[in-house]
């Protein structure tokens, strides 16, 4: 739990705390300047934002996302030796999951403690916390000893098909990535473990009829398609934390017409590369209950489990005790979601998650962060930076 500043006052907080005001402002227009991912013009004035935010003290570099807008990468200059040794890597996203427009519904506003906004907590707030961060550091002259990048995708909320290689290229010469997504809860738990994410289609081609006049020539993809999802739902080992959730059905053309095509896509999550494996040979084995239909099944993992490692928890366990050093008690935590932490970590490179805000509301209308804790996660980015 959040336990208040203790005296002495860590002298990056102290500074942090000074610079409140500013850090405000910027996570102002970084709210008001709207980017869906799908609005690759509207996330290029996003990161073109965020460009000249770091310029001043950052070799800035755009890279093009395809139908997306562009990815972002900068390496900050620092003090401490000229010749760094080592790389850390912060990882963080320009899009949001709000279409363009939602401001006027959802302004950003300061009340009750918190920032309100979209994207204020997913994640605007956590690059903001991260500029204010290698700020501090330049500015109290404190030495780091690694090169540091910022690696700012634009297509992380639709699955980071365009980012994928370029992140994975980065994080190779990483010994560390820190993720500036938002911690969990109100408490701002770190993330140490998130579970792999995918998704299946399942595409069945039954043969259609008259449903009246001709009903047993029939062979219905929409019932063959009911019993493959009670099948695959099967599949769900809540123990293992293992999910597949059939979360989209369609098919069928009229009530009166035995359905020649249905089609359903599954989401599912595991937590151990193993599993997603096991689940994997499952979905390929899959046959038709009635053989007069066919299936088709498509997909895979999207993301790999990122699963706690050694390396991990010694992150984990750095970051704890250079947040005692702030008088605030940090705590790890495992989720179902996905982030691109589970790629680079996924590589083998130890990977601390959830760094950025703490707020609720992720993706949703309360979407919030808490004011009082602006300045000790933004400090607690700058002191793992000097100390990694
Ligand atoms: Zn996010």
């Amino acid at each position: 739990m959040f336990s208040g500043y203790d005296s002495p006052v860590d002298p990056i907080l102290a500074h942090v705390q000074a610079q409140q005001a500013p850090i405000v402002a910027l996570i102002r227009r970084m709210v008001e300047c709207e980017s869906p991912s799908d609005d690759p013009r509207a996330v290029d004035r996003f990161v073109d934002l965020v460009s000249a935010e770091a310029a001043p003290f950052a070799r800035v570099q755009t890279f093009p996302g395809g139908k997306f807008g562009k990815h972002l990468l900068c390496e900050f200059a620092l003090p401490g030796p000229s010749k760094k040794k080592g790389e850390i890597l912060a990882l963080g996203h320009s899009d949001t999951v709000w279409p363009m427009g939602t401001l006027a519904q959802m302004p950003f506003r300061e009340a009750d403690g918190r920032l309100w906004g979209p994207g204020v907590l997913d994640m605007k707030s956590g690059i903001a916390f991260f500029l204010f961060a290698v700020r501090a550091l330049r500015e109290l002259d404190i030495p780091v000893r690694s090169r540091v990048k910022l690696l700012i995708n634009s297509d992380e909320e639709v699955g980071s098909d365009s980012s994928r290689t370029l992140t994975q290229e980065t994080a190779r010469r990483a010994k560390a990535v820190l993720v500036i997504e938002p911690g969990t809860g109100l408490e701002g738990k770190l993330k140490t473990a998130r579970k792999g994410v995918g998704d299946y289609t399942i595409t069945v081609r039954g043969r259609a009829s008259h449903a009246g006049v001709d009903f047993s020539a029939g062979a219905s993809a929409i019932v063959e398609l009911a019993r493959q999802i009670e099948r695959v739902s099967g599949f769900t080992n809540l123990k293992r934390g293992v999910t597949v959730n059939p979360g989209l059905v369609s098919g069928g053309s009229r009530s009166n017409v035995v359905a020649a095509e249905a089609r359903a896509v599954i989401d599912i999550r595991a937590p151990r590369m193993r599993d997603a494996e096991i689940l994997d040979r499952k979905f390929h084995a899959l046959k038709p209950f009635d053989k007069r239909c066919q299936l088709e099944i498509h997909g895979g993992l999207n993301r790999p489990p990122m699963e706690r490692s050694v390396g991990i928890v010694q992150l984990f366990r750095t970051a704890q005790r250079l947040a005692r050093e702030l008088g605030v008690t940090i705590e790890e935590s495992m989720t179902g979601g996905g982030s691109d932490g589970n790629l680079t970590a996924a590589l083998g490179i130890p990977t601390l998650d959830g760094l950025g805000a703490v707020g609720e509301g992720a993706h949703a209308v309360n979407e919030s962060i808490l004011i009082n804790r602006i300045p000790d996660r933004t400090a607690l980015l700058a002191k793992l930076i000097a100390a990694l």
